[in-house]
């Protein structure tokens, strides 16, 4: 990659309308810095924060010129670090702008826009879709990658719920995106993953009305965790579709805490029901179960994060664990080998299904169209952690996906984005990747958008 004189800095600030900043400079640090402070080295020559499509334009026609690579930031959040870069960073953040129109139901958001920024939009509407529970993940990596949320079972993926995106391609076309214009990235666009096509710098979606509903927060210790483990996911066979849970276990240190977590959408005593089995095997030492509206219960399950350095692996289930499974599970969470971040580390099922199953698996480039659950095991460390606490929480986190590999897939979620995969063409994308490859091929040949984990590398 070539570095780019002082004077191609000034022509790149000259020709946009949006800001640019080096290293160095004030702000620089707020644009640059990923979310997930494992990849907090990577320092960018530079970022545009862009403020209109023809600042895209301008900033890609630079970085070709000069043949500088570039990466494209929306919300900062992925895992794997994927939205900086040694190069340029396309900056989305001033494209946060969100519009819902409350009679036709469609919400159109900047490529920008963060989770708070749509939510802002459409709560006045009193109309939804399924979104992240992270107030400042991006629009744009949510939906690209696929988009799981608490109403997934009943509205599906946020990708799902995309009628238009438009993308601004390495050659600069700006095209529109939908189930009638370029419908292949149409297809690409729900699950194929953000940095590979192209800036998406809109994404249109269709909301449903929100009904009230109920939510709920029910913690064990650690004694109760097989038991608590057994019933959820034998309640989940039978669940409503209305009914999503996340039953985890998590440590810091010396104990373990057990929690079982949703939204039901309906009333907190039809919840109370389907409760019921999970509250009878063993008593909570804390329990919530409350009515709710849509967005107080947005705000209940909104996902407060210590944020520091962090490290996911995913395994998409197609049945529940058997005992043996969860028996292995717990003895690892019991060896984590501690950090000095207040996340600690664990596992958890996220429950998948219900409306994300009746979409079928090539029908749009998200696959994962048979699971019950997503496990999702992490860990996570401060950034003043040393080398050894940092390679003991990577050794630790592999030694667990190693473990619970016999008992689950070969399949990952690529928004849990885990960099150290060696099989993410399939686990990611299933089926779906020779498609998506031969996409890549048509609509960047010379593979301007380009990382680890991109589509064609
Ligand atoms: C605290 C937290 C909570 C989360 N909650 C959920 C959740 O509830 N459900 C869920 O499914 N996932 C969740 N995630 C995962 C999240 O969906 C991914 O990390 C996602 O990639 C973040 O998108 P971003 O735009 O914030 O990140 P970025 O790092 O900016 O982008 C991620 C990838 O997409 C690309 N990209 C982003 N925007 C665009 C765009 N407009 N055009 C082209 N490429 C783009 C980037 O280049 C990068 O490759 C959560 C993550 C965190 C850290």
């Amino acid at each position: 990659m070539k570095s780019p004189s002082e004077e191609d800095w000034t022509r790149l600030d000259k020709a946009v309308a949006g800001t640019v900043v080096r290293p160095g400079e004030s702000g620089f640090g707020a644009v640059s810095l990923p979310f997930n402070r494992r990849f907090a080295a990577t320092v960018p020559a530079g970022v545009v924060s862009v403020a209109s499509v023809v600042d895209v334009q301008r900033a890609i026609a630079w970085a070709r010129e000069l043949g500088v690579g570039v990466a494209v930031r929306g919300g900062g959040h992925s895992y794997a670090g994927y939205s900086v870069g040694p190069g340029l960073v396309i900056d989305l953040g001033p494209l946060n702008t969100v519009s819902a129109n409350a009679s036709t139901g469609l919400v159109t958001a900047g490529g920008g826009a963060s989770m708070s920024d749509v939510y802002a939009a459409i709560e006045p509407c009193e109309m939804a879709f399924a979104l992240g529970n992270g107030a400042t993940v991006g629009i744009g990596g949510l939906t690209l990658g696929g988009g799981v949320g608490a109403t997934s079972r009943v509205h599906g993926i946020t990708a799902d719920a995309l009628v238009a995106t438009t993308l601004v391609t390495a050659d600069g076309e700006v095209l529109r995106c939908s189930a009638d214009e370029n419908p292949d990235l149409f297809w690409a666009c729900r699950g194929g993953g953000g940095g590979n096509f192209g800036v998406n710098v809109s994404f249109t979606f269709q909301a449903q009305p929100v009904t009230d509903c109920a939510t709920y927060v029910l913690l064990w210790h650690m004694e109760d965790a097989e038991k608590v483990f057994s019933v959820v996911q034998r309640t989940m066979r039978s669940a409503p579709d209305a009914f999503a849970a996340r039953v985890g276990v998590s440590t810091t240190g010396p104990d373990a805490v057990v929690s079982c977590i949703g939204q039901h959408l309906g009333s907190a005593a039809s919840l109370k029901e389907v409760l019921d089995p999970i509250l009878s095997v063993a008593e909570p030492f804390r329990t919530m179960i409350n009515d709710r509206t849509y967005w107080q219960a947005k705000n209940d399950l909104l996902h407060e994060t210590a944020a520091g350095a962090f490290a996911a692996r995913t395994s998409v289930l197609t049945q529940p664990l058997s005992e043996d499974a969860i028996d292995a599970m717990l003895a690892m969470v019991r060896r984590w080998p501690g950090g000095g971040n207040p996340d600690g580390g664990g596992a958890a099922l996220f429950s998948w299904g219900g409306a994300i199953n009746r979409v079928p698996a090539g029908d749009t480039a998200f696959p994962h169209r048979d699971a019950m659950f997503l496990l999702s095991m992490d860990t996570s460390w401060a950034e003043r952690d040393s080398r050894e606490v940092v390679d003991a929480n990577l050794g630790w986190l592999a030694e667990l996906a190693d473990t619970m590999a016999p008992y689950g897939g070969d399949r990952s979620y690529l928004n849990f984005t885990d960099p150290d995969l060696k099989s993410w063409r399939t686990a990611y994308y299933g089926d779906n990747y020779p498609r998506l490859a031969e996409i890549k091929r048509r609509v960047d040949p010379d593979g301007f958008f380009t990382f680890e984990q991109g589509i064609g590398s």
